[in-house]
């Protein structure tokens, strides 16, 4: 409107001069005036329609500008066969930094010898530990090919850790396979294992697998990364959308890799790099999408014996 307005002065005083029209130029003026003040009303009401939709945009812009809260990436730091040589000084590192953590445990370990049942126990009474179930006897000592030939042997194998060790727990990692029988994801590596991890969901387990492992040599049991490069493959994972469900990342370690003091102080110095980025957050198995749901079996046998 102020161009408009602007017009309309400089009219008026280019014709000042001439007095015989000076009523024709005022009653000019005042009618344009009026007109302009009509067109400005009908202005601010065509302003007014449209003024909450910029008011919500406004609104929105403004929220956006605020500092929202981002909602951090979980990863779920997982150590499998356990109790051995090792699973002391990983869990030392764990309850020392204080982060959660999930052992799967091999039933028979537990009996191997009194150091390893010290070492269950420990597993039992420390916090934020979850334990959960990686067979009796490990598939029949690493033969996989055997063990998951026999479907009905291999729900036998985990429930037999399931009553003398872990009869709250249903979820379970199977040995050698990086299989998953969860409420949102069925996914299976080794397609000849599918009937016997099929099997083993029809019996009311939980499956779990990993989405990255820190490998270890299997001969000289030495771990193959530092820290930092772990800590590399972590952020790559998840930057380039490689975990099974977005955002959750779940990290396969095994306890015997950290049985030595150099092992077990690049897990520390890993850990304790986890915790200094804002953006990741550490959690139990059992917070995973889609585990949650656990079915409860019925309770057929008594309390656990050996
Ligand atoms: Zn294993």
């Amino acid at each position: 409107m102020a161009v408009n307005h602007h017009l309309v002065m400089e009219s008026a005083s280019v014709d000042e001069g001439s007095s015989a029209h000076l009523s024709f130029y005022r009653f000019s003026f005042f009618f344009l005036i009026s007109l302009l003040t009509w067109s400005e009303i009908n202005t601010d009401e065509a302003s007014l329609r449209v003024n909450p939709k910029a008011n919500n945009q406004t609104a929105m812009s403004t929220s956006a500008a605020q500092p929202v809260k981002k909602k951090k990436k979980k990863i779920y730091l997982t150590f499998d066969d356990g109790p051995n040589k090792g699973t002391r000084n990983v869990l030392d590192i764990l309850q020392q930094e204080n982060v959660p953590a999930t052992f799967f445990i091999v039933g028979e370990h537990v009996f191997g010898s009194r150091a390893q049942a010290q070492t269950w126990d420990n597993l039992q009474s420390a916090r934020n530990i979850e334990i959960c179930n990686h067979s009796y006897s490990h598939a029949l000592h690493n033969r996989y090919a055997k063990f998951y030939k026999n479907p009905e042997a291999v729900v036998k194998d985990i429930e037999r850790t399931k009553e003398k060790l872990l009869p709250d727990d249903e979820i379970v990692r199977t040995p050698g396979r990086n299989s998953w029988r969860i409420d949102s994801m069925h996914f299976t590596d080794i397609k000849k294992s599918k009937a016997a991890i099929d099997s083993l969901q029809k019996a009311g387990f939980i499956v779990v697998g990993w989405d990255l492992e820190w490998q270890y040599d299997p001969k000289t049991l030495i771990i193959k990364n530092s820290a930092d490069q772990l800590l590399a493959q972590v952020d790559s994972v998840f930057n380039n959308g490689k975990t099974r469900t977005p955002d959750n990342l779940v990290l396969l370690a095994h306890d015997q890799a950290y049985r030595t003091k150099d092992d077990s102080l690049q897990l520390r110095e890993f850990v304790q790099k986890l915790k200094e980025k804002d953006e990741y957050e550490l959690s139990l198995v059992n917070s995973y999408p889609g585990v949650t749901k656990i079915i409860h079996l019925p309770k057929t046998k008594s309390a656990p014996t050996q």
